[in-house]
């Protein structure tokens, strides 16, 4: 008989997101056709590591596991046997489970070993669930390999910390004690391991799979394998239908996948019907007299602004908390007045030794004048921006909060569907209403097209070992991209200014 095939703690979180996931990532994996991954995920990940790494400085006399799989199970017993007090990335092996603990730890009062769990979260709940299953595996696995296990910790980040000056591990995270959370899940974890692994042992697909009942953002990749007949645009996408699954099980039961084969008496929303109505018309609904009411309302000069950012877990710059998005570069276009020269101001900050958000804020701070209108795209994001400038600098703040009362989002517009187009295909992005309603202008032949890009170009500009030349690339794709976000914020608002009213109806008949 072959040896069962192992299960990690990886594959453990992969089963409790999906078991069917689970099993197609270890039977059929081609199935799933992972795409690269995003510079988003990247991200996340070089996060995880850093966090770590700032975790070992809590056991200055921890030693690490350098090899991996089988090799580190031996050496982490070697380890053990030399009565090192403290082991980074101890594994274990018991049957055919694997567990590797992020930092394992020798409780030398209570004579018991401690196991560290660290993560590189904030503490969204959903989050903190999948932790303690997580945290609860490792602690099955660590005793069935016979490891005396009295507690379990969970090192995450501070979220009150703000930097100033150097870093102290002790002030970055903070430990809390999860035993007790964690034995309350062990019977639990402990029935579903036999099922994974009745699961891996299972050649057979695990049908039925539940997402044709959930809203697309919730498909892995296998439900275009699983559900051939439904379109890739279809009822999975009627906006918010995630808050309506009843509604997206009636017209799945009822063998309703494309969006122009839902019935005009099915009972939606609002915004369902209209969403529903436009992609079975294809007939846009502009309401052309609010449009222009609520852009009338707009005081001049408009400023058309656009923030990029730079978060990390652990923070850079002075003031700042893990995860805050710390504002590097703005785009600015500026209307004084209807049919005047549209203006252009920018600011990039490229100088290694100086904080970002102080010299961006000196320089908005003379561009924006007292009056007048800001325009943004979702602006709870440049809300948080300038909170966060106003904070870290008392003698902007009243700017930067005045700003916030000026603050216009002409997304708006596009969410509340005053103009909702087929082709929008229910989103309201920048990048799917710009296509639509100015089709000459595009972010395609750009280096940077979107918010990662240009986080990770400004990273790689700052703090990677590039030449001149490559930094001079670089710098010219930040601006390009950024201008072109607030150019097109200006070009929506001239179509939206110039939509023609509505033919009278008895014109209609002419
Ligand atoms: S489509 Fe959804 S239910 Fe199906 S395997 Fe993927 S995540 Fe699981």
């Amino acid at each position: 008989m072959t040896n069962p095939s192992p299960i990690t703690k990886s594959d453990f979180l992969r089963y409790l997101e999906c078991p069917a996931y689970f099993w197609f990532f270890k039977k059929k994996p081609e199935v799933l056709a992972e795409q690269e991954l995003s510079d988003f995920d990247k991200e996340l990940i070089k996060n995880g590591k850093e966090v770590e790494l700032w975790a070992r400085k809590l056991f200055p006399r921890g030693v690490l596991v350098n090899s991996r799989e089988a090799a580190a199970v031996k050496e982490t017993q070697k380890l053990l046997a030399e009565e090192n007090k403290a082991i980074f990335q101890a594994t274990f092996q018991a049957e055919n489970l694997y567990a590797m603990v992020d930092i394992l730890e020798w409780d030398e009062s209570l004579g018991h070993w401690i196991i560290n769990e660290v993560k590189a979260t904030s503490s969204k709940e959903k989050k903190k669930e999948e932790q303690l299953y997580d945290a609860t595996f490792q602690y099955i696995v660590a005793k069935k390999a016979g490891l005396d296990v009295g507690r379990v910790n969970l090192i995450e980040l501070n979220k009150e910390f703000r930097k100033h000056g150097g870093i102290k591990p002790r002030e970055l995270l903070q430990i809390t004690d999860i035993t007790e959370k964690v034995k309350e899940r062990e019977k639990e974890v402990q029935l579903m391991i036999p099922h994974l692994q009745r699961m891996i042992e299972n050649e057979k697909e695990p049908l039925p799979c539940d997402c044709i009942y959930k809203s697309r953002n919730n498909h892995c990749p296998a439900f275009k394998y699983l559900y051939p007949d439904v379109p890739d645009y279809s009822v999975h996408d009627i906006v918010r239908i995630g808050n309506s699954l009843k509604r997206l099980e009636g017209l799945v039961e009822s063998g309703h996948y494309a969006l122009e084969d839902v019935p005009e008496d099915f009972e939606l929303t609002k915004y369902q019907r209209n969403h529903v109505q436009v992609a079975q018309s294809k007939i846009p609904i502009i309401k052309h007299q609010e449009i222009l009411e609520t852009l009338d309302e707009l005081e001049y000069p408009l400023y058309f602004l656009d923030y990029e950012t730079y978060p990390t877990a652990v923070p850079i710059y002075d003031g700042c908390a893990p995860y805050q998005q710390v504002p590097f570069q703005f785009s600015l276009h500026a209307l004084r007045a209807p049919h005047e020269a549209l203006e252009h101001y920018e600011y990039l900050h490229t100088d290694p030794d100086a904080h970002p958000m102080i010299a961006l804020a000196n320089n908005l701070t003379k561009m924006i004048g007292q009056e007048g209108n800001i325009i943004v795209w979702n602006k709870k994001f440049e809300e948080k921006c300038n909170e966060d400038l106003a904070d870290l600098m008392p003698d902007c703040a009243e700017s930067f909060r005045d700003y916030n009362q000026r603050l216009f989002d002409l997304m708006e517009i596009f969410s509340k569907q005053l103009y909702l187009h087929p082709d929008f295909k229910g989103g309201f992005s920048i990048k799917d209403v710009l296509p639509v309603l100015v089709p000459q202008m595009s972010y395609a032949n750009l280096n940077v097209r979107d918010g990662s890009m240009a986080m990770n170009a400004w990273k790689k500009m700052m703090f990677e070992a590039v030449n001149e030349q490559e930094k001079e690339q670089l710098k010219k794709d930040l601006l390009e991209y950024c201008k072109l976000d607030t150019l097109a914020m200006v070009k929506i608002f001239e179509v939206l200014h110039s939509i023609p009213p509505p033919l009278p109806p008895s014109l209609h008949s002419v």
